[in-house]
């Protein structure tokens, strides 16, 4: 499932544009699959600044929790991290079905190295999620007539007023919840 209005190339501009802002580099130094952490320097400051342009870019929000804290907040402490700060076998069995099943990542892995797998792509997933979850009509008029003039930004062709996407936190939460069923994971 896709956004027509929003092409794949302008999340890739915008997320290239927004991370060179808050990092001080040229967009062409943003490659989609360098750690933001590790290869660019970014800073959890950084973050928050790239996650708020891109939210101003696209007229939505991400999600502002990780995978993490949602595990843990939805099936309780220790199902995610274990007392150690070590990740448990489910959530590692989750974090490789959204980072790639080839990502660095192993039971018994201190959780904090997770931030470092997180890449300009993994935000390009996170704004093509919440667009992807355009409702079908305007939430205001009910008009089903989406219009987009920068391919970024959707507006209501109707009443004019802008998309209302759900956010990056439900989108996240209902993928978690969906996976942890099928796969059998953190007791679910
Ligand atoms: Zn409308």
């Amino acid at each position: 499932m896709s956004n027509p209005l929003v092409p794949e190339a302008r999340i890739v501009l915008e997320v290239q544009k927004a991370l060179a802002k808050s990092l001080r580099k040229e967009p062409a130094a943003i490659r989609m699959d360098a750690s933001v952490i590790v290869d660019l320097g970014g800073t959890s400051l950084d973050f928050l600044d790239m996650t708020f342009r891109l939210e101003q870019a696209f007229g939505i929000r991400l999600a502002h929790q990780t995978v993490l804290d949602h595990v843990e907040e939805t099936y309780g402490e220790g199902k995610a991290i274990d007392a150690s700060g070590a990740l448990t076998a489910d959530a590692v069995v989750l974090l490789k079905s959204r980072l790639g099943e080839d990502a660095p990542l192993q039971a018994g892995e201190f959780a904090d190295e997770v931030a470092k797998l997180v890449t300009p792509g993994t935000l390009a997933q996170g704004v093509r999620e919440v667009v992807a979850a355009l409702p079908p009509k305007c939430t205001h008029c009910g008009a089903t007539d989406w219009k987009s003039a920068d391919g970024a930004k959707v507006k209501c062709g109707a009443c004019g007023k802008d998309a209302a996407y759900p956010d990056g936190d439900s989108i996240l939460k209902a993928w978690i919840g969906k996976l942890a069923t099928e796969r059998k994971l953190f007791g679910a």
